[in-house]
């Protein structure tokens, strides 16, 4: 294994007051970063002070966007310890991701030793406050100064963190969704399984008009035939209808969410039916007319579980659980932030210290 070598800072950044944190904005004292040069391999690992990279404008992501992410949080529990939750996934998904974007694997292994020395250094800053958790993203660009289309000769590999605010102020609340009606995320043989920079910025322009009309995302639906429930921005989702919860198969064009695994897991530890299976929107629409579509829920790191108050079908408006949040939702919610703070025992093996 590669070694990592440490350069703390000096210098370490006053901390924000919790109810100031917001999402994304403010960064730990520490990054990871390590170098990957064609013929070489991955090289020269380091933790060392959050700080601007040079690279040249040529650069290749800058122009063809070969790049591709992860988000996972740290938590502090209830007796100080700090846990993360199912990393394992996050960097086997990476590497699903490198795959696509024809970027060199990562050592998963190496990777989760870099995070957890990363985490160790930065543990204060990881906050305390219920609902809070110090967010992660891992993620490689390719930085090989070429304008020609083909795959990079080098990239970067690095982790920065931010500390995060509760997503809901004061407990789950439901959230409007706007079903996509003009744009698709992703096609068949496209890159909808990878997390990659391209579908995120594809997806800002059907967001902008969704947010214009009061809706936090937007809902998608598959690129061929208009009809097949894909996912919403950056959550997997689930309909309970008629006491049984379904949520789309992965199918390629859909990102196979962790959260979205871990609630499956879940829902048939608890004997509540499951279904995995392709949904059309008009089955969710006529579950909604004939009373049957009982909860509606999204899936997802930073949202946990967000239960959907309401979604926007063409000129109709879905109310669903007259905008409250469903049984199973909160169950789920529960469970969830539970294992994550330490006051319910995780049997599933989920977190790491
Ligand atoms: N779908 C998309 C498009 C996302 O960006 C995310 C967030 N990573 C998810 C689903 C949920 O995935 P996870 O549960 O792994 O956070």
């Amino acid at each position: 294994m590669l070694d990592i070598r440490t350069e703390l800072t000096t210098n370490p950044k006053e901390k924000p007051a919790v109810d100031e944190l917001g999402f994304g904005h403010y960064f730990t004292d520490h990054m990871f970063i390590v170098e990957y040069t064609e013929g070489k391999g991955w090289h020269d690992a380091k933790i060392t002070q959050y700080q601007p990279i040079p690279m040249y404008p040529s650069s290749m992501v800058f122009h063809y966007g070969q790049s591709v992410f992860e988000g996972l949080k740290a938590y502090k529990t209830v007796d100080g310890e700090v846990l993360l939750f199912r990393p394992d996934r996050n960097f086997a998904r990476l590497n699903k991701s490198n795959e696509r974007l024809v970027i060199p694997a990562i050592d998963e292994e190496f990777a989760l030793e870099a995070l957890k020395q990363l985490v160790s250094i930065d543990r204060d800053w990881v906050p305390n406050a219920l609902g809070t958790s110090l967010y992660i993203r891992p993620f490689i660009i390719a930085t090989e100064a070429n304008l020609g289309v083909h795959p990079s000769k080098n990239y970067k590999f690095i982790i920065i963190m931010s500390p995060s605010g509760s997503y809901y102020k004061g407990g789950i609340n439901p959230v409007k969704i706007m079903v996509e009606q003009q744009f698709v995320r992703a096609v068949k043989g496209g890159t909808g399984e990878a997390k990659t920079g391209g579908n995120y910025a594809s997806a800002l322009k059907g967001q902008e008009i969704a947010e214009k009309e009061g809706y936090a995302q937007t809902l998608w639906l598959d690129g061929k035939e208009n009809k097949y429930v894909e996912e919403v921005g950056s959550m997997n989702i689930f309909f309970k209808i008629n006491g049984t919860v379904i949520t789309p198969e992965l199918n390629g064009s859909i990102l196979a969410g962790i959260t979205r695994d871990s609630m499956i897991q879940v829902l048939k530890s608890k004997n509540v039916p499951v279904e995995e299976r392709r949904i059309s929107i008009n089955e969710i629409v006529e579950a909604s007319h004939n009373g049957t579509l009982e909860e509606v829920f999204g899936t997802g790191t930073a949202a946990v579980i967000s239960p959907v108050g309401e979604l926007k079908y063409l000129d109709e408006k879905l109310i669903i659980n007259d905008g409250k949040i469903g049984e199973v939702s909160q169950m789920l919610y529960d469970t969830l932030t539970g294992i994550q703070n330490g006051t319910i025992e995780d049997t599933f093996g989920w977190t790491i210290k």
